[in-house]
């Protein structure tokens, strides 16, 4: 089967096109600068497209994603629509969408504010532009619904859950949940009797633990700023700080949406770097002798083992560490400074293997005998395409 993927963000709409039987990618492309100045840039069988257009919202994205496929002769080979949606609220499994599922997502947009909205407004979208075509809401906080009430409570009055569903929820659950069936091909293990610590580390991280194939504790949290440092999120903070911030530089910090921006936007690799939020220049900037990219680094990779370590405590035991994302795969350095930082655990790196990535050693990045460390590809759009087949068939 066709499907077209969706992930319609705040200002930006991505696509693809994946065929579920081959696995493949046939077409991909990004509508970015909604209700600025418009730009897409996609490609596919027929050729490539990039330029500026008119976009004021999110209708004249998604018409424009129409228009491509139109013109790459795609559209009637689609069968359906596959939605990436980051906040699913009460949801524990890939939804059809349908009128009601449309009006959920909108009901917790102070979950995702965001992201929420944009998602329900492109499901209408597609419903309008690509009338008849069955839909699909694939959320990324369904594979962590497993996790238990000891491990999703905050130490907040109880009633703050009870009345407004405040909880950890995670994130990145279609990332963790792809890279646990893969891992455990790669392992010849079963899910059912597989113990994981997944690592989804990119521009946003973040570390699941995996008990018999389900999610049983993660990172992040209510939002998907808890937990590890990211590119330009802080992770997890101690919340006083916030107040302190606030009270000392009330003029650039003493609003809620300032204090935000600081968190989500300012803080991280970037805030700690003063440089960028970009892994490859960092690790350049480092061995250059950067000292504030090298702080960046040792902060990153540190409190990387701090919240493996926390959340193995869920775990009998742990199969292999799975390292994944734009970071995960590609970063030797974090790969193993982590692994370093992890050796009370055992977890011996193999130099060369590591430098590979895996490729020449079946994914295996650790010395033969000793604790397994693994890299795995994500492919967030194939688990939505194929989430979508599954729901529509
Ligand atoms: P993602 O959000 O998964 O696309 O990951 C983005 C992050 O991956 C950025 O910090 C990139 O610098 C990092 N990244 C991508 N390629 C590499 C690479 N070859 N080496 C180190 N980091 C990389």
């Amino acid at each position: 089967m066709r499907v077209l993927v969706l992930n319609c963000g705040s200002s930006s709409v991505k696509f693809a096109v994946i065929d579920t039987k081959t696995k493949e990618s046939i077409a991909s492309g990004l509508v970015e600068n909604i209700g600025v100045n418009g730009h897409t840039k996609a490609k596919g069988p027929e050729g490539k497209i990039d330029f500026n257009f008119d976009c004021p919202t999110h209708a004249e994205a998604v018409d424009q994603v129409k228009k491509f496929l139109d013109s790459q002769k795609l559209t009637p080979t689609i069968e359906a629509i596959g939605h990436r949606v980051v906040h699913g609220g009460k949801y524990i499994k890939s939804e059809k969408v349908t009128q009601e599922v449309i009006n959920y997502i909108r009901s917790i947009t102070l979950f995702a504010p965001l992201h929420e909205p944009a998602h329900a407004t492109g499901m209408e979208c597609a419903t309008k532009f690509f009338p008849g075509l069955p839909q699909v809401a694939v959320f990324d906080t369904a594979f962590h619904q497993t996790m238990p009430e000891k491990a999703f409570l905050y130490g907040i009055p109880y009633k703050f859950y009870e009345q407004d569903a405040i909880r950890r929820y995670g994130a990145h659950g279609t990332s963790h949940r792809f890279v646990t069936a893969e891992a455990c091909k790669v392992l010849g293990t079963k899910p059912e009797e597989t113990c994981l610590i997944t690592a989804h580390l990119g521009n946003g991280s973040s570390c699941s633990a995996i008990l018999n194939g389900q999610c049983v504790d993660t990172t992040m949290g209510f939002t998907p700023l808890e937990g590890l440092i990211m590119g330009t999120r802080s992770g997890s903070l101690d919340p006083a700080i916030l107040f302190y911030i606030s009270k000392k530089y009330g003029k650039e910090y003493g609003t809620i949406d300032q204090l935000d921006h600081l968190v989500n936007k300012e803080s991280g690799l970037l805030g700690l770097s003063g440089l960028s939020n970009d892994m490859r220049t960092l690790t350049q900037a480092a061995s250059e002798g950067n000292k504030h990219a090298q702080i960046a680094l040792d902060v990153f990779c540190y409190r990387l083992t701090r919240e493996i370590g926390g959340i193995a405590m869920a775990l009998p035991r742990i199969d292999a560490i799975v390292f994944t994302g734009g970071i995960g795969e590609n970063s030797s350095y974090v790969r193993k400074q982590a692994l370093e930082n992890l050796k009370i655990l055992g977890y011996q790196i193999d130099d060369e293997r590591n430098s590979q990535s895996g490729k020449e050693s079946n994914h295996l990045i650790t010395k033969d005998g000793t604790p397994k460390a693994i890299v795995v590809a994500t492919n967030e759009e194939l688990l939505i395409a194929l989430d979508t087949e599954a729901l529509v068939k």
